[in-house]
């Protein structure tokens, strides 16, 4: 039996041309990018929505107040049982102690008020801190001691009547200028 072998010709590689791999690493380059850049706004927007949500609760607590002060001839709720007081008498929602950037639930609050406004025979002027974010919670009150920058990076939600200059939520150095006496 004859057998026949044909000669297969060797086709030599094709490498493509380099220029043709810049366009395609350039190609992966723009997309990589892309989605990079996606993922960073995305992060942005969740941090802006956390803070919008707790400069409300803030806003709120604030508003609260002089509900409270209002029926009862101008005295803060007292400091310990601040949160159930504005709750009962003030209508806030339990849901508005709780700072959206932090995972507490159920009756824990994200937020303390300043012990200075407490101070016998001293009121509180509009820059004094009132409200500030703190580990969660219930009825806390202090200062400086307190504070709590978890829930925003370095950075914490402060309230006071004519607002911090950073709308409401300054950094951890920072935190020391705002007037808490
Ligand atoms: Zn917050």
């Amino acid at each position: 039996m004859e057998q026949s072998f044909e000669a297969k010709e060797i086709q030599p590689i094709k490498w493509d041309s380099p220029r043709l791999w810049i366009v395609r690493i350039f190609k992966l380059s723009t997309i990589l990018l892309s989605v990079l850049l996606f993922i960073v706004i995305l992060h942005a927007l969740g941090n802006y929505r956390r803070r919008l949500g707790c400069a409300i609760n803030l806003y709120g607590l604030d508003s609260a107040l002089p509900v409270y002060t209002n029926d009862f001839e101008g005295k803060l709720p007292q400091a310990k049982t601040w949160n159930d007081l504005l709750i009962t008498y003030a209508d806030v929602d339990v849901s508005a102690f709780h700072c959206p950037g932090s995972h507490s639930a159920g009756n824990t609050s994200d937020y303390a008020i300043n012990a200075a406004l407490y101070t016998p025979g001293k009121s509180a002027s509009g820059d004094t801190v009132q409200f500030f974010e703190c580990i969660a919670g219930w009825n806390q009150t202090g200062g400086l001691d307190l504070f709590y920058t978890g829930n925003h990076g370095n950075k914490i939600g402060c309230y006071n009547s004519v607002r911090v200059p950073e709308g409401q939520f300054i950094s951890a150095e920072k935190v020391g200028q705002l007037k808490w006496e």
